[in-house]
């Protein structure tokens, strides 16, 4: 038995008498052919089993089995039955040629060989042979390639109808005319959106919706579509519609062909919390600046603002004012009515103090204790003067009982009052400590009295 491997091709010779073949054997290895020869039909099926040969050429006249038989044998086998078989017969061989075909060969040829047409009729089966290996590894490849294409369909599918968010492709719908967009059709739109939209899929897929549902939601949202299948960039952004619970929807949108890939979440519970939250934030700042006792502005207030003010009347050279309030004789009236006598007293005093300046930019705010401040912007010496007047004669005419105050029988106020145009060389401090000299010189002369600050005092 001789092997060799090659790239023409494999063949294996059997013959009982195998040097009647030899020289065809030498000649085919020489033409670069691999050959094996075998002298019995057991043995080639035997040997075929290990490795396959390209092409069988068989003698028909073997004792045990003969050609037929072995050729028999083969094409039962389905493993070896596309093996091409081409018989070998000698010219005084009774050769049934009906026969050799019926049982499976693909050719013949009589011995004695012409070295040209054996190989010729060898080319042709290896050639059939070869077209026949390739055309399988193709159907092979394909069958490979559909059951990919089959399982990433499957994955996307599988993904599109469990997603929790919505997911949609629209194509571009152009004006044939002037390539314009004029619309979008959706391609693909999972159960999310159906049911987020409340729409049958059947209603949306291959429909000209776009526009006309953007008409209602936003309508410069259609624009901004075509700008991302123009340009290429992406959108992102949130948009409001209002359908049975839910109100809220991020989207995010990239251009996917000649058209866009979008997909929309339910963001309602998120904005509503983010808006419950704001509003609770300015709950809070509004407490965090209001004084718990008089539900006035509170000192806090009253310095933020004050530094607010000072620095716009830097800027716009405009006199501002301050006027400082202290309750006289307070402690004995907290002696006598009891602290909660004296809380009610200021809650009442506040309102009322609260009452008299006009302007939206005035700030009446609880300065500490039994003081009050008045923050007047845009106000000289004068305005101001004016305003404290106002505030003395309202808690006058209110007439709030102290039995123990020095002056009189009511609650009365000192005032102190300063006004003056910011320079940079000058703080807000000092504009306070202004007034409170002022407020000083009130209690000094007498209380129940209004003060304005003047140099040198
Ligand atoms: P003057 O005429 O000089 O202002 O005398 P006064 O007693 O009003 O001033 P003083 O500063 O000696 O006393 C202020 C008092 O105000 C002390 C305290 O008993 C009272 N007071 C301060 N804050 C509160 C408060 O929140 N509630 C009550 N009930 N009393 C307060
Ligand atoms: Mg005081
Ligand atoms: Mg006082």
């Amino acid at each position: 038995m001789t092997e060799t491997t090659n790239t023409k091709g494999n063949i294996l010779l059997v013959d009982d008498l195998p040097e009647n073949l030899q020289l065809l054997s030498n000649l085919l290895i020489k033409l670069g052919y691999g050959v094996r020869s075998v002298p019995s039909g057991k043995m080639a099926l035997r040997t075929i089993k290990v490795k396959q040969p390209d092409v069988i050429l068989l003698d028909i006249k073997m004792p045990e089995m003969n050609g037929y038989q072995v050729c028999q044998a083969i094409k039962s086998d389905e493993n070896l039955r596309d093996i091409p078989l081409i018989f070998l017969s000698a010219l005084d061989d009774t050769f049934d040629k009906v026969k050799a075909f019926e049982c499976g060969g693909v050719d013949y040829i009589t011995k004695p060989f012409q070295i040209e047409e054996v190989v010729a009729r060898l080319e042709n089966q290896l050639t059939i042979q070869r077209q026949k290996n390739a055309l399988q590894e193709e159907v092979k490849k394909r069958r490979e390639a559909e059951e990919v294409l089959y399982q990433s369909r499957a994955l996307l599918s599988s993904v599109l109808n469990t997603a929790l968010d919505g997911i949609a492709a629209l194509q571009s719908v152009r004006n044939p005319e002037t390539g314009e967009i004029q619309d979008f059709r959706c391609l693909i739109v999972n159960p999310m959106i159906s049911k987020a939209f409340n729409r049958s899929r059947q209603d949306l897929i291959g429909k000209l919706v776009l526009k006309k549902f953007l008409q209602r939601i936003n309508p410069d949202l259609f624009d901004r579509f075509v700008e991302v299948v123009e340009t290429g960039k992406p959108l992102e952004d949130d948009f409001y519609y209002p359908i049975g619970k839910s109100s809220w929807y991020h989207f995010v949108s990239v251009k996917l062909g000649d058209g866009f890939a979008i997909t929309v979440r339910d963001i309602t519970s998120r904005k509503k919390m983010e808006l419950e939250l704001q509003k609770a934030n300015r709950k809070l700042k509004l407490i965090a600046n209001l004084d718990g006792l008089t539900q006035i502005a509170n000192r806090r207030r009253f310095n933020d603002y004050l530094a607010q003010e000072w620095q716009r009347h830097l800027r716009e050279q405009q006199f501002l004012a301050l006027i400082l309030i202290d309750i006289d004789y307070f402690k004995r009236y907290n002696d006598h009515y009891g602290h909660q006598g004296g809380d009610d007293c200021l809650i009442q005093v506040a309102q009322i103090l609260q009452k008299i300046p006009k302007r939206p930019t005035d700030l009446v705010a609880r300065y500490g204790g039994e003081e009050f401040a008045v923050i007047l912007p845009n106000t000289n010496s004068e305005g101001a003067l004016i305003v404290a007047q106002e505030i003395k004669e309202a808690i006058a005419t209110v007439k709030i009982p102290h039995l123990k105050s020095e002056i009189s029988e009511y609650i009365t106020l000192s005032l102190g009052v300063a006004s003056l145009i910011p320079t940079i060389d000058l703080k807000s401090e000092d504009l306070i400590a202004q007034a409170d000299q002022a407020l000083y010189a009130a209690k000094n002369q007498g209380r129940d009295r209004v003060i304005l600050f003047k140099d040198g005092m």
